[in-house]
């Protein structure tokens, strides 16, 4: 037999198949070792054929077969994913192995087991070794080192000498959550949640629309969803956003599903992640939970996928590929004859109305469960507050409802956009504004460590005395949102007790689990934070939300900033009174009047559909054109600058080949024009369509280089 192999190089541009003469135990998707120019390689492969394109005489042989990984899917999907975003297959499939695997940072761990084999007689005065027996015969199988430590060593050595005990190695899974499983019997699903599972399963579409408003027990379907997979002998793929990933929801997964769910997310150590997903690929663990990469999960004969939180801009990936997380869990769920459930209460407007034209089944959630009310929302006029003379962070009415809370036991969220209230620190003398050294950044002031930040590499300052421009000594301060925020509510409540939750607090693996963790037992009174706290949490104890800054995300200069901060202001409000008590939400803002904000506090949905629809249509923008941008990179801004031009000369000819096509052509600076040192250029287009979506890779990827990077980004959330 002939192995056709990819091998894995680092930083490999070539995507070239090489044979191998496949020796026994190799098949389709092995990962193997093969020689490869004068040293030894990984490599996986791809199929496995008679005979040769080559002479076979001269066929190297393949090393050894390191595992079984990849499984026919993964290489069918590597395949279509390599053709689609044009990238590498070496690089393709590397998305299906996680990266504690491919280094061999983590392998598999044993412990020796002692079991009982047969009787034995034991000499009277050798006390140690009958006790151990007598342990081993109750017990067995044993943990030798729990053994060893609690009866000795020799004794235990001496019952295996003895022939009474036999060692023996056995697997350990380092599984993470284990302690949260427990009981936790499915609910009894309302009328509206029976009549979504009986619409899903019957659907003759693949994909699924749950349009559910916060509250409306959207979870319970998915979990009921993944139980009747399961129950058909199949397994399923469970995909969240990183930050929903609570340990609220992770327990109610484990609890629900034991050791059949492996949970794979960025707060697990080497350890646990390789066994999670090797439970996975040994058909152990069936259902696999995670954020935007579980969706490669080595599942097999998937019978659900589900999505939730469908609109949440971290299902793009930002590495290359950079492919869509839906589209992929698309490819998975018609390959594998399942459906894939997209869930949202704020849908993006591409979805809905793929939805609404037929291409999506639509199911459609609009009460809270058991009838609950959703939050009102009261609009505090900031310019009135100003007016009045108050100048602090809270509006009248949020104080009075704070207070209210307080009063009754309850708890608050506060929210605030990030980049709204981040502020930068200026020279008073020439207004210079202090930036990174390695980025075309303004830098952040950081009061409770007194340094400087840059919000994009990371990167760390000591405090400035003086203006690097002017060597002014007056520079002016004010700490970020979040912290100057904490600061007037400790005065405004000096009783109150106040968690913080932003990009500063959360830092470290766990960080954000903590946080929520410590809310949710009720340790705290209020939480400040910043988008973390819009997410899918469920706080019962939460009565009142407040949206300190409902505005500042619509002033950014991307089409979706509507359409942002719509969703932002429903999931923030949906956190306010899940449970029996009634909530509400203060929603602060100088620009009341603004048609965003109205939808938002009726809840309509459809009606906030309808006209940004509308305006995407009139405009030309997506879904009813596609934004492609070609970036740029390079350390070198010479270097960058010729990339640039000649990405951009070869597009030109397609330009003025298919001119009609185009709404928008054109080179620039990227908007931050460097990062972490790499200066940073773009080809902007707005296309019709996507007709030359592959001529646009093709032309622009024959430009990259070792010294400058070149990508691809469709319709980008992030267009810095
Ligand atoms: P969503 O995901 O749509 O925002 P959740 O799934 O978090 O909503 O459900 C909202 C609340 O309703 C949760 O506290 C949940 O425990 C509860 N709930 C969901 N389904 C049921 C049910 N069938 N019976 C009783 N309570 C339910
Ligand atoms: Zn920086």
């Amino acid at each position: 037999m002939t192995a056709e192999v990819i091998v894995d190089i680092a930083h490999s541009e070539v995507d070239k198949i090489f044979e191998y003469r496949a020796a026994e135990g190799v098949r389709e998707g092995s990962r193997v070792r093969v020689p490869f120019g004068s040293s030894t390689v990984d490599g996986y492969v791809m199929r496995l054929k008679e005979g040769s394109d080559f002479d076979p005489a001269k066929l190297k042989e393949i090393v050894a077969v390191v595992d079984h990984a990849l499984t026919r899917e993964c290489l069918a999907l590597a395949k279509r994913i390599a053709q689609r975003y044009r990238c590498p297959l070496a690089l393709t499939l590397r998305l299906f192995l996680p990266a504690e695997m491919r280094r061999g940072a983590a392998r598999e761990r044993f412990k020796t087991v002692v079991s009982f084999s047969r009787e034995t007689e034991l000499p009277a005065r050798a006390k140690a070794q009958r006790a151990a027996y007598a342990y081993i015969k109750e017990h067995s199988p044993c943990d030798h080192a729990a053994l060893c430590r609690e009866f000795g060593g020799a004794a235990v050595k001496a019952l295996v000498a003895r022939g009474a005990a036999v060692l023996s190695k056995e697997r350990v899974n380092r599984s993470p959550y284990t302690q949260m499983e427990g009981e936790a019997p499915a609910r009894e699903l309302t009328p509206a949640q029976k009549d979504a599972v009986s619409r899903i399963k019957g659907s003759a579409q693949t994909v699924q629309l749950l349009h559910g408003v916060t509250g409306s027990g959207k979870t319970e379907i998915y979990l009921t969803l993944i139980a009747l997979a399961l129950k058909e002998g199949k397994s399923a793929i469970f995909l969240v956003p990183e930050i929903s990933l609570t340990p609220q929801m992770l327990s109610q997964l484990r609890a629900r599903f034991g050791q059949q769910a492996a949970i794979l997310h960025s707060g697990l150590s080497a350890g646990e992640k390789f066994d999670e997903w090797q439970r996975l690929r040994r058909g152990e663990a069936k259902i696999a939970i995670g954020a935007r990469s579980a969706v490669f999960a080595p599942v097999e004969n998937v019978g659900v996928i589900i999505l939730d939180e469908e609109h949440d801009g971290s299902y793009s990936s930002e590495t290359n590929p950079r492919y869509e997380t839906a589209q992929i869990a698309r490819w998975r769920a018609e390959y594998n004859g399942c459906k894939l459930v997209l869930g949202s209460a704020t849908p993006s407007v591409e979805t809905y109305l793929k939805a609404k034209e037929g291409e999506y089944n639509l199911i459609e959630l609009p009460e809270r469960i058991n009838k609950r009310p959703l939050p009102e929302i009261v609009v505090a006029d900031m310019r009135r507050e100003v007016r009045r003379g108050n100048a602090s962070a809270f509006s009248a009415a949020l104080r009075e409802e704070l207070e209210n809370c307080l009063a009754a036991g309850k708890q608050a969220i506060l929210f605030l956009n990030r980049r709204g209230f981040a502020q930068s620190v200026v020279c008073r003398e020439c207004g210079a504004v202090v930036k990174c050294a390695q980025c075309d950044v303004s830098l952040t002031y950081h009061s409770e460590e007194n340094c400087l930040k840059c919000h994009y590499c990371g990167a760390s300052y000591r405090m400035l005395t003086a203006c690097p421009a002017c060597g002014g000594v007056h520079l002016s301060y004010t700490g970020t949102g979040t912290q100057r925020v904490v600061g007037e509510l400790k005065k405004l409540f000096p009783s109150a007790r106040i968690l913080r939750m932003d990009v500063d607090t959360t830092a470290g693996k766990e960080g954000h689990y903590k946080i929520l963790k410590r809310f949710a037992d009720h340790e705290a009174d209020i939480l400040v934070g910043t988008q973390m706290v819009a997410k899918g949490h469920d706080f019962p104890g939460v009565t009142l939300v407040g949206i300190l800054d409902a505005d500042m995300s619509l002033h950014f200069s991307d089409y979706r900033s509507g359409e942002r901060t719509f969703q932002l202001i429903t999931q923030v409000a949906g956190r306010s009174g899940r449970a029996d008590e009634k909530g509400k939400v203060v929603l602060q803002t100088y620009d009341p009047e603004n048609y965003i904000l109205r939808f938002a506090v009726r809840y309509d949905y459809k009606g906030f559909f309808e006209h940004e629809i509308a305006l995407r249509k009139s405009t030309a923008f997506p879904p009813f054109a596609r934004i492609v941008r070609v970036m740029v990179t390079a350390e070198e801004d010479r270097k960058a600058l010729e990339t640039l031009k000649e990405v951009y000369f070869s597009l030109k000819e397609l330009y003025d080949a298919h001119a009609e096509e185009f709404l928008f052509f054109n080179k620039m600076h990227a908007p931050v024009r460097r990062i972490q040192n790499k200066f940073r250029y773009q080809v902007l287009m707005r296309l019709r369509g996507d007709s030359l979506l592959p001529e646009i890779y093709e032309r622009s990827l024959a430009h990259r280089s070792r010294a400058a990077l070149v990508y691809v980004e469709e319709d980008p959330g992030n267009l810095s």
